[in-house]
């Protein structure tokens, strides 16, 4: 069954994050460069989806305005069915920390925290008294459970990007976002990320949207969003990572 016969089947949920005739345009006058060009795009609840496409497509962009982070220049952008257009900066601060997880290229962890620490991190900001257990299980997900105690530092870059993850996860966020998170790790490393985010999906029902130029990377996602200047030009499912770099090629081609 495909992902839409799933959801038509009624087995799927909704989408946990919508873009509808998103635009973003930078600048003004002669030298606005349109990032995004009108982008209407589902990302469903439960599904690990990946955005690729040539530099400068727009993927940064993309993820940026779906995440919050930026907003768009027109259009909407609904995450677990609040629309961020209609929220001050207060209110978006708090849905990013309450109901979105980040996981970038660089790690992003606090290097003078514990692994453990780092974790605890966002149930701290969102004023709870992070559970010990909750937090150590998080640890053990992503394989670190005896590495509750070290800082990053003294850990590798695959294992500061579980940390990451399951930092990123720790408060059951409604969509988890990845930029990048294998740009930084050799290939070994990478295959344990793209794994785990693979079983947040498989085993935990999370949803993944991860911004990728890896082909082999994006082969883990069950969808992938190809890009090209600034729109969709093809919904694909199930490819392995030959058959995304063929659908690269011929976009940039
Ligand atoms: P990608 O992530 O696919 O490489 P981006 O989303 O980073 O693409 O960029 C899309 C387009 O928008 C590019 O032409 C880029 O130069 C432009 N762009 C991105 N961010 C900015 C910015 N802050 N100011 C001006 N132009 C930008």
């Amino acid at each position: 069954m495909t992902i839409n016969e799933t959801r038509a089947a009624g087995t799927g949920t909704a989408d946990a994050v919508r873009l509808r005739s998103v635009r973003r345009v930078y600048g003004a006058g002669e030298g606005a460069v349109t990032a995004l060009d009108g982008v209407t795009l589902g990302f469903p609840a439960g599904v690990f989806s990946a955005v690729m496409g040539p530099s400068g497509s727009g993927k940064s962009t993309l993820l940026h305005c779906a995440a919050g982070l930026e907003r768009p220049t027109a259009g909407t952008v609904t995450v677990a069915d609040t629309e961020l257009g209609a929220l001050d900066e207060r209110a978006l601060t708090l849905l990013r920390r309450d109901r979105i997880g980040f996981v970038f290229q660089s790690f992003n962890l606090v290097p003078a925290l514990t692994a453990e620490q780092n974790v605890a991190l966002p149930l701290r900001l969102a004023g709870l008294r992070p559970d010990r257990d909750r937090v150590r299980q998080g640890l053990a997900e992503v394989g670190l459970a005896d590495r509750a105690g070290h800082r990053p530092s003294e850990l590798s870059g695959g294992q500061q990007q579980r940390v990451a993850i399951a930092r990123a996860l720790v408060t059951g966020p409604a969509v988890l976002f990845a930029d990048e998170p294998t740009g930084a790790l050799d290939s070994a490393a990478s295959r344990e990320v793209l794994a785990l985010l693979r079983r947040a999906v498989d085993r935990h029902g999370r949803t993944v949207v991860m911004v990728t130029h890896d082909p082999v990377a994006a082969g883990y996602a069950d969808r992938v969003v190809f890009l090209r200047d600034g729109r969709v030009a093809e919904v694909a499912e199930y490819l392995d990572a030959r058959g995304v770099a063929e659908r690269l090629a011929r976009l940039e081609g």
